[in-house]
């Protein structure tokens, strides 16, 4: 069969694959062909500098030899292997490897294919937990999470989620959850200014904390920055300040950071900047670079344990993914890890993340934008239509979308959350292609606000 023309291939793409997230009805097509570092190029031969990592999970550029190269080395071996009651080698080094990695006490990595599985195995194993640890506690049923929270899409994931704009349909299928306020330093309240946001933020954490904790099995974050939420970055502080309360109230911790991990906030992951251990560490996106599904809920020890006995004492994990650990994936997460090394990404991070700051700081300075926002390489810039009263655009006016489309006149690929442009290229992009990525967002926002 000769190819399709690209012509049929845009009305196949409209009438045969149904997009994640994307109205069909008025969906545009744009149709990637290949790729190489951060440029992106369509089927008919147009380039584009890659600003959000392809949703958020490249890390090291598209087509990196060392990680193409892992991944046909494995296929020479075994393309899948499963889990259940039977491993591979490849997988199994990088659970060692994780355990190497992850903060202190987490050891024992569980393996599903997305973000919001890791999500979904935490939440199952922290209930479970509470039947069978040495003092249990059944009536440990619930879960604590924070408003505005994203940690997938499944119902597990959707009920601790709080975005209203994609999880208030399905509120009937959802079970009920214990909402921690989210810090949200733009928009504080009245009376609490940065300086002791940290504080407030955390004394209504613990105030809820105080009244459920008897019936709470565990509390869900985002790590320093809740994403989808709208790049809402936490005060310094408040992570460790979970933490302790969760410890104080007897609550486990997980931390997901399938955003937030693999370098994207500076450090390889984002609960070592507070010194914290959660019980339970999510991870995905990143972790094959951004090549192929996989993703790890990396679970403390005092978990695993209580999770040991004879078959017939009924304390087996029954939960698993067909594709849980596949090699193919694991070959291009330890591949991944590897260019961490050597090509000292993590080092290399400052002066990106300093040349993202001198950017934002002028795009701070246009008329329509509120506020920025920025961990690493990870930044929001938050659009509204009255910058003295933060007032937001009507969100039918898609202006966050229609920036994002006229960055497309210059070169770069960006998506939005709403009115919040997010700028987040793979941890590989260079200086001026940054620098490009910022000049566009800046063009953008100045024509979709005009
Ligand atoms: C993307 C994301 C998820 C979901 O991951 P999928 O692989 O899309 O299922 C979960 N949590 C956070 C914080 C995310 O950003």
């Amino acid at each position: 069969m000769p190819a399709p023309s690209n012509h049929e291939l845009t009305g196949w793409d409209c009438r045969h694959y149904w997009h994640a997230f994307t109205q069909m009805a008025e969906y545009e097509p744009l149709i990637i062909r290949e790729a190489h570092g951060c440029r992106l190029v369509d089927i008919e031969g147009r380039e584009f500098i890659d600003g959000v990592a392809s949703l958020w999970c490249n890390v090291h550029g598209h087509r990196h030899p060392k990680i193409d190269a892992a991944i046909r080395a494995q296929l020479d071996r075994i393309a899948h292997c499963t889990s259940l009651g039977a491993s591979n080698d490849t997988a199994i080094e990088l659970a060692k490897r994780l355990a190497d990695l992850s903060p202190a006490g987490l050891e024992h990595v569980f393996f599903a294919s997305d973000g919001a599985a890791s999500v979904e195995v935490a939440l199952k194993m922290a209930f479970q937990y509470w039947r069978q640890c040495s003092e249990p506690q059944p009536q440990k049923t619930k879960y604590a999470a924070l408003a505005s929270a994203y940690h997938g899409d499944t119902i597990g994931s959707v009920s601790v989620g709080g975005v209203a704009r994609f999880h208030e349909m399905f509120e009937p299928l959802l079970f009920e959850v214990v909402r921690v306020p989210a810090p949200d330093l733009y928009r504080l309240p009245d009376g609490v200014d940065t300086a002791t946001a940290t504080e407030f933020y955390l004394s209504q954490a613990e105030a809820l904390l105080a009244e459920h904790h008897d019936e709470l099995a565990a509390l869900v974050v985002e790590p320093l920055v809740q994403g989808a939420a709208g790049i809402l970055v936490q005060p310094s502080g408040y992570l460790a300040g979970l933490r302790n309360l969760t410890r104080k109230y007897d609550v486990l911790l997980i931390a997901d950071e399938v955003a937030v991990g693999f370098g994207r906030t500076g450090t390889l992951f984002a609960c070592e900047q507070e010194s914290v251990s959660p019980d339970f560490l999510c991870l995905g996106k990143g972790l094959t670079g951004g090549y192929l599904p996989m993703s790890a809920t990396v679970a403390a020890t005092h978990v695993f344990e209580a999770f040991l006995g004879r078959y017939d004492e009924m304390r087996t994990f029954f939960h698993g993914h067909t594709f849980g650990g596949n090699p193919l994936a694991a070959a291009a997460a330890l591949a991944t890890f590897d260019v961490f090394e050597e090509e000292q990404t993590l080092a290399r991070l400052p002066e990106k993340v300093g040349c993202m700051a001198e950017h934002l700081e002028r795009i701070a300075g246009l008329p329509h934008v509120g506020d920025v926002r920025q961990k690493g390489l990870m930044a929001g810039i938050e659009l509204v239509a009255d910058k003295a009263l933060k007032l937001p655009f009507a969100w039918q006016e898609r202006r966050g979308a229609i920036a994002c489309r006229h960055a497309m006149e210059h070169g770069v690929w960006l998506r939005p959350l709403g009115d919040v442009i997010v700028v987040m290229p793979p941890l590989s992009v260079s200086l001026d292609e940054l620098e490009q990525i910022l000049r566009a967002a800046e063009l953008g926002i100045r024509a979709a606000t005009e």
